[in-house]
């Protein structure tokens, strides 16, 4: 998989990245939908990647079950399912190219706990791993951290408190991380544009950072609201949102529809409902922001 040419770049690439430590949920969904009617209705690509590389965190057949209900909700992807397990190599050799900028990490939870994310500086001049403990491989970022364009709230530059900063891109336990695999592929698979959940909005900054460090395009970005239950807590895994299931489509997709601020008509069908999605999705972009919890009373989530 090697990166596109920028000639060969397509106009429009986008993806939805899952971490299969459960099945879809109404949230997933959303974000699925609102990457999928985004990348179709611009004519483009949209590419399915599994981002399992946290075994602890994996629920089994959750992977499957993910990639079966997305084909029985219509969000079909283009090209081969790329796995993040099958990646190690192009993670270390990113690990290696970054070396200038890296340190290794010994300190506890216990002792970051207070720090918040904000890094304390205590091992940045350890540049080698240690020999006598495991240690954690952590990115110096530049400070401040780069601002970015978010497509619905605009430039944005977000403090280091909310961001966090030196994030960890190989664990001690020897797994990669989340933000260096995710831009990693996304450098990789030409990725040009990234919907996802605003619940992902302040790693955005050290994604970016990441990118310019490893010399790296950076995407288009639109991070779509996310949504709650009737208590005013995201929907997530951790909440134990219901999973979404097959024969609920045409209720869920509407809901989802709504969510992204698309009133679809009562009348249409259950297979109308992407392709009006489609058509109508540019025209109600901005609405977004303005979706209230409560406009989604109805659809029983
Ligand atoms: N795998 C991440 C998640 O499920 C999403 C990654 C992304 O969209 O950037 O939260
Ligand atoms: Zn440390």
């Amino acid at each position: 998989m090697n990166r596109p040419a920028p000639e060969s770049r397509p106009r429009y690439r986008g993806r939805f990245a899952p971490s299969p430590s459960g099945p879809l949920h109404l949230g997933s969904l959303v974000a699925a939908l609102g990457s999928w009617l985004d990348a179709r209705a611009a004519g483009g690509e949209w590419l399915l990647r599994m981002e399992d590389i946290d075994p602890p965190r994996e629920q089994p057949g959750a992977a499957q079950d993910i990639l079966r209900t997305l084909e029985a909700y219509g969000l079909h992807w283009d090209g081969p399912v790329t796995w993040q397990s099958e990646r190690s190599a192009a993670y270390a050799a990113a690990l290696q190219t970054l070396q200038p900028l890296l340190f290794w990490c010994t300190c506890t939870r216990a002792e970051l706990r207070a720090a918040k994310g904000v890094y304390p500086g205590t091992c940045h001049a350890r540049r080698a791993p240690p020999d006598e403990k495991h240690a954690a491989v952590r990115l110096r970022t530049p400070e401040p951290l780069p601002g970015f364009r978010d497509r619905m709230q605009g430039d944005l530059t977000l403090a280091a408190k909310d961001t966090g900063t030196d994030p960890i891109l190989r664990r001690k336990d020897g797994l990669w991380a989340y933000q260096l695999a995710v831009v990693v592929d996304d450098g990789a698979q030409g990725i040009t544009h990234v919907v996802r959940g605003n619940d992902l909005l302040n790693t955005t900054p050290l994604q970016v950072a990441l990118q310019q460090c490893l010399g790296l395009p950076t995407p288009d970005y639109l991070h779509l609201p996310v949504i709650q239950d009737q208590q005013g807590r995201k929907l997530s895994k951790q909440n134990h949102a219901p999973a979404i299931r097959a024969r609920d489509s045409d209720r869920l997709l509407r809901a989802a529809l709504l969510a992204l601020g698309l009133t679809p008509p009562a009348d249409l069908l259950p297979t109308e409902l992407l392709p009006w999605g489609t058509e109508h999705w540019v025209n109600r972009q901005h609405r977004l922001h303005s979706v209230q919890p409560s406009e989604l009373s109805g659809a029983d989530v």
